[in-house]
Parts: C-alpha cells; sequence; structure tokens
C-alpha cells in the first residue's frame, strides 16, 4: 500500500492572494470568512451574499445553509401541506412575458368560475385531507370588488374550516386602483369579507429594471409589492414571500430581491405585527410564455445555490420552501439539505406552472416517501405553519 504525504501549504502564496483556495473547502477565503460569521449566528452583507453567489462552491453554500436550518429547526423534520390551488379567473389586464396562463378579455378560452364550481373544488380538497385553498386569478377588469367580497363571504360560511389564502400583491394593488382607495382599505374589507393570510405570488424578481423587462412592472412595481405585505401584516394577516427566478436576472438583482424581503420583515418583526411565515423560491418555466429560449434558465445547481443563499440572506424568516414542482422531486429531494425546512403543498390543483411546461405531480404518500428517504421526519402543517392537528402530529415541539 502506497502513502501519500501531504505537502505543506505555501503560507506566503495566500498572503499574496487575499482569495486563495482554502484547501480542504474548495472555495475562497472571502466565503469562508463570510461563512464563518453567519455560522456564528452574525447577519450577511450585501457583498457577502454576493461572494457567495460567485466564489461559493455549491456544496460549500448548501452545508452553510443546512447548519443554519437546523439551528433553527433543530428536529429533523420537513413540513408540507395538502391544499389546492384555485384559479378563479384566468382573464388577465397584462401580458407577462414569462406567464402562459393569462388568456385576454374576450378570448374564448377565458374563464370566471362559478362559486358553485369553487365550492365543488373546495369539497375535493376537503376530502384528499386538504386544509386550506390559494386563492389567485388573472387580473380581470370587470369583475367588480364585490366579487371578491362574496367569493371570501360565501367560502368563510360553507367551508370554515379551509383556511382563505389569497390575492397576490398584483391583484390587490389593481383593485386599490380600480377603487381609487389605498392597498390598506382594499385588504381591511377583504379580511372583513373572510381573507385570512395572502401568498407572496407576483413577486418574481423584486427589481424594477427586471420586472420592466419581462413586463411585470406595471402590475406592481416593487414598492407596491412591499407595501401589499407590510399591510396585510399591520392588519394581522401572515404573508409569504415568492422569488421566480432565472428570467435573465443578475445575481446582484436577486439579492436585491433578497434585501427588499429582509426589510419588510425586519419591519414588521420590529412592529410586533405578523410577517412573512416563509420564503419559496423557484425557477422560470418558459414552455409557451413570450420569454421562450431568450433567456439562460435556472437549473438544478443554480436553484440549490439560490436556495442555499436565501436561508443564509434571510436570517429572520423562519420557513424555506423547496420547490420539487419546478425542479422535479429528484432536486426537491436535495433541497432538504441546502436548507429547505418544508416542501410545500402536494397541490391538489395548480395551472400557472403547468400551463409552462411543468407537470411534476406528487400525491400525499408520494411527498411522505420522500421526505423520509432524505432522511427527516414528514410532518403536515397548515397554510401558517400551524401543525397538523393529527395524532401524528400533536406531540411534537411547536414549529
Ligand atoms: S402573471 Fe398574472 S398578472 Fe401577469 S399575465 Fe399572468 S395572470 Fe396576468
Amino acid at each position: 500500500m502506497s502513502t501519500v504525504s501531504a505537502a505543506p501549504l505555501a503560507p506566503a502564496a495566500s498572503a499574496i492572494l487575499p482569495n486563495a483556495p482554502v484547501p480542504g473547502l474548495g472555495g475562497s477565503r472571502r466565503v469562508a470568512a463570510a461563512l464563518a460569521r453567519v455560522r456564528g449566528g452574525a447577519r450577511l452583507t450585501f457583498d457577502e451574499g454576493l461572494t457567495l453567489f460567485w466564489e461559493a462552491t455549491v456544496l460549500e453554500a448548501g452545508a452553510a445553509a443546512d447548519a443554519v436550518r437546523r439551528r433553527k429547526h433543530p428536529v429533523d423534520r420537513v413540513t408540507y401541506q395538502v391544499d389546492r390551488n384555485i384559479n378563479y379567473t384566468n382573464v388577465c389586464i397584462y401580458r407577462c412575458a414569462f406567464c402562459a396562463f393569462y388568456r385576454p378579455a374576450g378570448d374564448a378560452e377565458g374563464y370566471v368560475l362559478p362559486f358553485e364550481e369553487i365550492g365543488r373544488k373546495v369539497e375535493e380538497t376537503i376530502a384528499l385531507g386538504g386544509t386550506g385553498i390559494l386563492l389567485q386569478g388573472g387580473i380581470h377588469a370587470e369583475l367588480p370588488f364585490s366579487f371578491y367580497e362574496e367569493m371570501l363571504s360565501f367560502l368563510r360560511e360553507k367551508y370554515p374550516q379551509v383556511h382563505r389564502h389569497a390575492f397576490s400583491a398584483p391583484e390587490i394593488h389593481f383593485l386599490a386602483k380600480k377603487e381609487k382607495t389605498t392597498i390598506a382599505d382594499v385588504l381591511a374589507r377583504l379580511q372583513k369579507a373572510g381573507l385570512q393570510s395572502v401568498p407572496g405570488g407576483g413577486a418574481e424578481i423584486l427589481e424594477d429594471e427586471v420586472r420592466k423587462r419581462i413586463w411585470a412592472l406595471t402590475k406592481a412595481p416593487t414598492l407596491k409589492w412591499a407595501e401589499v405585505h407590510r399591510e396585510a401584516h399591520r392588519l394581522g394577516m401572515p404573508t409569504t414571500a415568492t422569488m421566480m427566478f432565472g428570467v435573465g436576472e443578475t445575481h446582484e438583482q436577486r439579492l436585491q430581491h433578497f434585501d427588499v424581503v429582509r426589510r419588510v420583515q425586519d419591519a414588521s418583526l420590529a412592529d410586533g405585527v405578523e410577517s412573512f411565515t416563509a420564503f419559496i423560491p423557484w425557477t422560470f418555466q418558459e414552455e409557451n410564455t413570450a420569454m421562450d429560449g431568450t433567456v439562460e434558465t435556472a437549473g438544478g445547481t443554480d436553484y440549490l445555490r439560490t436556495l442555499a443563499i436565501a436561508r443564509l440572506y434571510l436570517d429572520n424568516v423562519p420557513h424555506v420552501q423547496g420547490s420539487w414542482l419546478t425542479q422535479g422531486a429528484k432536486i426537491g429531494s436535495v433541497a432538504m439539505s441546502f436548507g429547505a425546512d418544508d416542501l410545500g403543498s402536494i397541490m391538489i390543483e395548480e395551472n400557472v406552472v403547468a400551463a409552462a411546461g411543468s407537470h411534476n405531480k406528487m400525491g400525499e404518500e408520494a411527498m411522505l416517501a420522500l421526505i423520509r428517504d432524505a432522511g427527516f421526519t414528514p410532518v403536515k402543517r397548515g397554510t401558517v405553519y400551524e401543525r397538523c392537528q393529527e395524532a401524528c402530529c400533536r406531540d411534537l415541539p411547536a414549529l
């Protein structure tokens, strides 16, 4: 048997090259310093975030994100939900370049679901063990405000046990403009009608140059997206923050997105009001969209690196969700060791991402197997991360 004796390191080299690779880590001294700080509980700076995007190996970023996730959630469990996305209309006045879901007014394929049809979908959700619905539409210019109030009231009265998570920031912003009132007023009226929490949809990349390029600026500039979430928090409604990336944005622009979320969360936590429950990054699906073939979309490695850096940067957001829907079950499985402590919903129905070519599907049994195979205990949760009240979960420590 031959032995290999390690050659002594040359300290002079690292003194001359401040960014020289650190033996055994594979990355750079700047990466090692940033990760040591974050592992010690410090907050990443913007520049450190950029260093991680540019210089960290995906495994370095993932290992640090896993350590931080285990510090925040020491029990080896991964949560998931059973809910349904109900798109009450696909008619939309906007033409986002990344969207394959919308239909313009007057299009033969345009629809608005009758309440009875929405009720039927909720009943199917309940029968499958679902605890919530996510209501989201295109932005329909003709629906009166009373439509939204009546839809919420109908659901609250008929299915009080089903959580109503509804209306993205662009829908709320549009209603405020249409009603010539404030975002806070729209949210308060919807809350009175039965709204319980607000999803993070419509965020795409929270940087207005990118929003302009992908035709998402008019529907909600970054400041309006942030205002909707701040006002919802002030009214006592939890919300989520999402990011759709891989639309040709730079790493700086991804970090600017993280920064908007972190600042909104800081402000809401400082006020002692509600806040973001989770950060949900997912990747742009290009099929059938106006952007098909125009940008380099994000693959698995880019997704995992971004997920890990999100976990590290967003030190004030409790949960980070892995995306099996856009990345498939294999990457979804790895995501649980890259900072994700949740895999989102099995999604009994999903139309928006499916329209853009993502046809990943997962039943509850498959979700349970995926989480167990990755070495974690699956725990079913509710929309705002309240734990399942079934006997299997009742005795676990609080989330
Ligand atoms: S992403 Fe939303 S706002 Fe944009 S076109 Fe599609 S449905 Fe309309």
